[in-house]
């Protein structure tokens, strides 16, 4: 068994050390009427005689098999001086190279991007937008290798929106294939509004600005930002790019970026849609943090050649709703009655979902490659969404951790210590005992046996002995959360941390 052990050590050594080696350079060209993007990919630094080439089947954020190398054709490869070189395919995602010996090799595809999703790739007269996981083969065993993209931009495209790093004439780069993956670039003639916020550059890209005042989403954003880098007390990136894409649905987080389809709200007077707007943009922004770096240890490394299982994305995609309303209220855009009116919107739509007495939360995480998008006639009775529980789970977690500690420590004390010790710290993500080991810590030796059970089992959740905490009720008639008569001093502490002072 040692022997075993040494031996693969030094196989992986000598793999991490060739894999250090290797530079993959992409130049893309569009086609936009046929929608079309032609990459050429020039890989160096190669040891050996073959090269395995590769295309994920997934976006990460977007938990759905796409089988993206579909649309991949007219594959081809030659050495450095043009001369062709064999292939043969390798599953579904994999083009095995046969270099002969040569360091540098070039490939040529074409994608066919014509799907409208946050994770596929699209390509027509007004823009393109790529999600890199539908454009960029990788090197199977170099993932850690730099990369650089230039663009050959069509006349019409005068504008490119991306989080990747510029390096000049029309070239971006990134340190690794997983950031270059997380890194979509949107190319066209977006409006796009820049701002500085403690030293670091943001841009606000809107695909159809009509009359939208984007110094005041400027202004909102950076509010968001701010109370989110306070909340964390870390900022993990140098640049960041709000990327709303014209209408659609669905958005995606990245950890420099955030690519959003609009709806009404981003356009709309009213406060309740432009509301809903806000908490969208800082559900996508707070991502960065929950999901990106504060992650469940199977969400990265990623296997891109399949699904990637875990139970927790309640806590990354529960918890960030959570946090939707909470940065909306301490950057002064919602009010400490909106913000009770999203958590008893949250309790209402899951009160109204059947399926939450027949799916725990932790399968609804689990099993969401099967149910990405719920076709079956009887979803709504037999599923439960970690977006309509998670953020619930997530309150009376708050309110559960508050009331253990004496308002001394908070959901926002658990965030911190996980995005500390897993991402800045050990730089891995958490395995499901190490996230309930650092709830139970933060509760201070409290178990949460409560929050745990509405994770684990279907046991309904006490709505009356959660908020109570808060000197809050549930009034099911009406959906709202009401304060009680006689609130003690502690309770209306514990309200007001949350909610703000009215
Ligand atoms: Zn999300």
């Amino acid at each position: 068994m040692k022997r075993t052990w040494i031996f693969t050590l030094i196989l992986s050594i000598f793999a991490l050390s060739a894999a250090a080696k290797v530079n993959t350079a992409y130049q893309l060209s569009f086609d936009p009427e046929k929608h079309y993007v032609d990459v050429e990919m020039t890989v160096s630094g190669l040891e050996g005689p073959e090269a395995l080439l590769k295309m994920p089947v997934w976006a990460p954020g977007y938990y759905l098999i796409l089988n993206s190398p579909k649309h991949l054709s007219g594959f081809e490869t030659t050495d450095a001086q043009g001369n062709p070189l064999k292939w043969e395919r390798v599953g579904k995602t994999g083009w095995k190279v046969a270099t002969e010996g040569n360091s540098e090799i070039k490939a040529k595809y074409r994608i066919f991007a014509n799907r409208q999703s946050v994770g596929e790739a699209q390509v027509d007269e007004k823009k393109a937008f790529l999600p890199g996981n539908e454009i960029y083969l990788y090197v199977d065993g170099a993932k850690d290798a730099p990369a650089t993209v230039t663009l050959n931009l069509p006349q019409q495209w005068q504008t490119v929106s991306t989080g990747l790093k510029p390096e000049g004439d029309n070239t971006w780069s990134a340190t690794d294939y997983d950031l270059l993956v997380d890194s979509p670039i949107y190319i066209g003639n977006q409006a796009v509004k820049k701002f500085k916020l403690d030293g670091r550059d943001y841009e606000i890209a809107v695909a159809e600005v009509k009359d939208l005042d984007l110094d005041k989403y400027a202004d909102e954003m950076g509010a968001i930002v701010t109370a989110a880098s306070e909340l964390m007390g870390h900022v993990p990136y140098d640049r960041y790019a709000f990327i709303w894409m014209g209408r659609g649905g669905g958005g995606l987080e990245h950890i420099n970026s955030q690519a959003c389809f609009s709806d009404e709200g981003l356009y709309s007077p009213e406060r309740a849609d432009h509301q809903r707007w806000l908490r969208f943009a800082a559900h996508e922004y707070y991502h960065l943090y929950n999901v990106k770096c504060i992650r469940p240890f199977e969400l990265g490394p990623f296997d891109y050649d399949q699904e990637n299982y875990t139970d927790q994305l309640w806590v990354s995609e529960g918890l960030t709703c959570y946090y939707e309303g909470a940065l909306l209220q301490r950057a002064g855009l919602c009010t400490p009655e909106e913000l009770m009116d999203i958590w008893a919107g949250f309790i209402r739509g899951l009160e109204k979902t059947p399926g939450r007495n027949v799916q725990p939360l932790w399968a609804s995480s689990y099993d969401i490659w099967l149910n990405f998008f719920p076709s079956d006639g009887n979803s709504n009775d037999v599923l439960v969404s970690y977006y309509v529980k998670g953020p619930v789970v997530g309150a009376m977690m708050d309110l559960a951790i508050r009331d253990a500690t004496d308002n001394r420590r908070s959901l926002d004390d658990l965030m911190r210590l996980l995005y500390n010790r897993y991402y800045l710290e050990k730089g891995r993500g958490f395995t499901t005992p190490e996230f309930w080991e650092a709830a139970t810590e933060v509760a201070e030796g409290n178990p949460l046996q409560d929050i745990r059970d509405y994770v684990f089992t279907l046991k309904p959740i006490d709505y009356d002995k959660h908020l109570g905490v808060a000197g809050l009720r549930l009034d099911r008639d009406n959906w709202k959360l009401v304060e009680v008569a006689d609130a003690t001093p502690r309770q209306i502490k514990i309200r007001e941390s949350i909610f703000g002072k009215k």
